[in-house]
């Protein structure tokens, strides 16, 4: 069966390479000319690491990445207040979390296609209902009837806006640089990532190749985009420790990314007899649980495995079944943590630090078990 993906971002590749593994022949149509990476590095969750080990991708991600043993997160000092020992996972599946860039995840997903036809240039302008499934239309005048569709094309997702017209995508009212630059980060700092929180901003990092480390920085804002400056970072977080101070310093301010963080309000309906929608289409999450690429990844699988179990429909179904709960509550935590990690009142500021200290480790650990254990299709 021909399987028509809309988008080629980790979603839409990963999708096509689990449909590949089971025999089916996708095509991929991407809007953009190149694919070139936006977005510096990404962490692999063990969820997401358990997928690419299905797909015998996880030797090739952690040859080009760095093995994480802790998530921790400090106070605007450095000092520690939570932390997640990866250890844990790491045991219990045999696999670690990783830190990347995405442009050599994007380069490992990219080789390990064989079957499938990526059409790039190919922005899907009209999505329109047939007999028996849909005619898609794309910018650059070309034409496909389709038998089964995948929206993987992101948070605007086209797909989606037709499948499911009254969608809310949602501001955070919180920007977010991301970066990278040669760092000699000191040791302890190694194999963990480490977010501190400020008043109303944090500021993260993490070593993700031998010599060069993966950072961001998110700031609350009340007007706009004249708070989105570039070349105030150093302004806007010189409470920070000199580390944080000097890897702002090192990075020059052109190749910095800057985002305003979104997510899309849940919505209940994913399919229709011939489309589907995974990753950022179906389920936007903020970025503030590193998660939001490994449900996509996640969804992949699940979404391949039942194909290639069940007709469209059927799979369909299915695989939202399995799916939605865990992708919402990733929703909901990611923006709670979002809200809370950016609170300005010093006061709820210390109690939440105190809070955050007093919860046991075990506890930290079993409220993550659900999140990485892999959700799996079963007939
Ligand atoms: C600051 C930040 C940090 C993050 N960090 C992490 C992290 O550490 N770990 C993690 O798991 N996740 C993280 N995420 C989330 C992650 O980046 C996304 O969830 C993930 O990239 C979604 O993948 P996707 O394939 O679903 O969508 P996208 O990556 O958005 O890909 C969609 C693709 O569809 C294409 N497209 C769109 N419209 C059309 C159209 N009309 N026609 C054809 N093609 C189209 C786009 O060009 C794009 O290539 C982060 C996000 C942000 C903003």
């Amino acid at each position: 069966m021909t399987v028509d993906i809309i988008g080629a971002g980790i979603g839409g590749l990963t999708t096509a390479i689990a449909l590949e593994k089971k025999g089916f022949k996708p095509r991929i149509y991407e809007q953009a000319k190149s694919l070139k990476v936006i977005g510096a590095g990404i962490i692999l969750a063990s969820n997401a690491m358990q997928v690419y080990r299905c797909l015998g991708l996880d030797e090739s991600i952690k040859s080009e990445g760095i093995p994480l043993n802790a998530l921790n997160i400090t106070n605007e000092k450095l000092q520690l207040i939570s932390k997640v020992d990866l250890t844990h996972f790491r045991n219990k599946y045999n696999l670690q979390s990783i830190a990347i860039h995405r442009a050599k995840l994007q380069q490992v997903l990219l080789e390990s296609l064989k079957h499938t036809e990526l059409h790039l240039d190919h922005q899907l302008k009209q999505f329109t209902k047939q007999n028996s499934g849909y005619k898609l239309e794309f910018e650059n005048g070309k034409s496909v009837n389709s038998k089964v569709v995948i929206g993987a094309d992101g948070i605007h997702s086209k797909v989606r806006n037709a499948l499911n017209p009254g969608s809310q995508i949602r501001d955070m009212n919180q920007v977010c640089w991301r970066g990278v630059t040669k760092f000699d980060l000191p040791k302890v700092y190694r194999n963990e990532l480490n977010e501190a929180w400020g008043k109303g901003d944090r500021f993260a990092f993490v070593q993700f190749s031998p010599d060069e480390i993966y950072w961001y920085a998110v700031k609350s804002f009340t007007n706009g985009p004249e708070e989105f400056s570039k070349d105030k970072l150093g302004l806007y977080f010189q409470k920070y420790p000199t580390l944080i101070q000097e890897i702002i310093k090192k990075t020059a301010s052109e190749t910095l990314h800057t985002t305003v963080m979104k997510d899309l309000k849940p919505i209940h309906t994913w399919y229709d007899a011939h489309s589907c929608l995974i990753g950022d289409a179906a389920h936007a999450t903020s970025p503030n649980m590193g998660q939001g690429a490994c449900q996509s990844i996640e969804d992949a699988y699940v979404l391949a495995e039942s194909l290639s179990m069940q007709t469209a429909p059927e799979a369909f179904k299915s695989y939202e079944k399995i799916r939605m709960a865990k992708a919402h509550r990733v929703v909901n935590q990611s923006r709670q943590i979002g809200t809370m990690s950016h609170w300005k009142n010093p006061v709820a500021i210390s109690l939440r630090n105190l809070v955050l200290k007093s919860i046991p480790q075990q506890v930290t650990i079993s409220q993550l078990e659900d999140l990485f254990e892999l959700d799996r299709y079963s007939s």
